[in-house]
């Protein structure tokens, strides 16, 4: 073996198919993680992989100065699903370059430089998402970041008040956190960031990588808040797990965007994928039925606050449990025991994620093996 960077874990695993994963041993897994979002349709979705397979035997790549239709349909449907007046598609290969595009996109747009971004916010690992990543685990040895970076309190509007001043480009914050812990905002303070940016002609960042695409129990998690951003980020889920993200951008942003370019913006496989995975989550309502399985089973949860489980907080199928002996021990019992996997979220907060299109049954056995693992 000569990778190296990730900590492999003891299982090795050979086909999905919905919410189950299959180990070399035959193993079957309920995919309670969804590898970090990244498959809120399930697994190997037939349309998708058929899709995604009849662009694959017909074009795989051309340059992306020639118009493909696989690309000018997700600009379409992206531009359609998108919040309010947000119209504007940038493609790119990943969430952190998604986010590096929305911060250069803002820079060029108003003329400024000061970012601020928020405590315990994740946005990514290159160069500038990184600056905008709070935590020292991520940033340490790699200094020095990009520069113009100011952290305040996520979830203190007057903080934020206080912070955003008229060299202020842009404000990036996601409406709910993932890496940090699973700590959703209120509606108040995110209204409260998007009054306060407009004040100062900043551009309003909402890094939407995680909750985006139905995870929250809408297609975005910014409009449970009935906030419109001046830039959305998502990836993740896009493309059901090829690597794509996307940066969709208000009119006053996109005009004066400056000279960003990838190679391999929009290429026809991706955006056949995530044209066939929005297609999907829409027609089926993937949100609000996420919305529906996420309160089942924070419900469920719940149910077993107390000594060990300090909290249980998300939305829809975002979802965070506090524990009290950390998160890692639970993690491995739950895959090893009981043929589920899921995420931490830090030391103590164990994270549920599931695709989207769990059941029911599912949430039970997800929540019987929980109790079975604290007792
Ligand atoms: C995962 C994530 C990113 C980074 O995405 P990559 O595709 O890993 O670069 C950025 N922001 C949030 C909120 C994320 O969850």
């Amino acid at each position: 073996m000569t990778g190296f960077v990730f900590s492999e874990k003891p299982i090795r695993i050979e086909r999905g198919e919905g919410v189950h994963l299959y180990d070399t041993n035959g193993t079957e897994y309920l995919d309670f993680g969804a590898s970090y979002a990244c498959t809120p349709v399930g697994h190997c979705h037939p349309e998708v992989v058929d899709a995604a397979t009849s662009q694959l035997e017909r074009l795989m790549y051309v340059q992306a100065s020639y118009p493909n239709d696989a690309r000018d349909a997700l600009y379409g449907a992206l531009a359609d699903c998108a919040p309010g007046d947000i119209d504007r598609v940038w493609l790119c290969n990943s969430g952190t370059e998604a986010n590096e595009a929305a911060l250069k996109f803002a820079r060029h747009a108003t003329g400024r430089s000061k970012i601020v971004a928020t405590t315990r916010g994740f946005h990514g690992r290159t160069m500038g998402a990184l600056s905008a990543t709070w935590k020292d685990e991520y940033r340490e040895g790699f200094e020095p970041l990009a520069g113009g970076f100011e952290f305040v309190e996520y979830g203190d509007a007057d903080a934020m008040a206080a912070a955003v001043d008229d060299e202020t480009a842009a404000v990036i914050l996601e409406p709910l956190q993932g890496e940090g812990g699973i700590n959703p905002a209120d509606t108040d303070y995110l209204q409260a960031v998007r009054e306060t940016t407009a004040d100062h002609g900043a551009a309003m960042i909402l890094d939407e990588i995680q909750t985006g695409l139905g995870r929250t129990g809408h297609l975005w998690a910014s409009e449970r808040h009935d906030v419109v951003p001046d830039v959305l980020t998502t990836a993740k889920g896009l493309g059901s797990g090829l690597p794509v993200g996307a940066t969709l951008v208000k009119e006053w942003v996109a005009e004066d965007c400056g000279n960003h370019g990838s190679t391999f913006s929009g290429g026809p496989v991706v955006s056949a994928a995530a044209g066939a995975t929005l297609d999907v989550l829409q027609r089926e309502d993937l949100p609000a039925h996420a919305g529906e399985m996420g309160d089942y089973l924070m419900g469920e949860v719940r149910d077993l606050l107390g000594d060990e489980v300090r909290d249980v907080r998300g939305h829809g199928l975002m979802i965070g449990v506090e524990v009290k002996r950390g998160a890692n021990r639970l993690l491995r019992d739950l895959a090893i025991e009981h043929g589920i996997l899921a995420l931490p979220a830090g030391r103590t907060v164990l994270r549920l994620l599931p695709p989207l299109t769990i059941e029911r049954e599912h949430a039970d056995e997800v929540v019987d093996a929980l109790e079975a693992v604290i007792a």
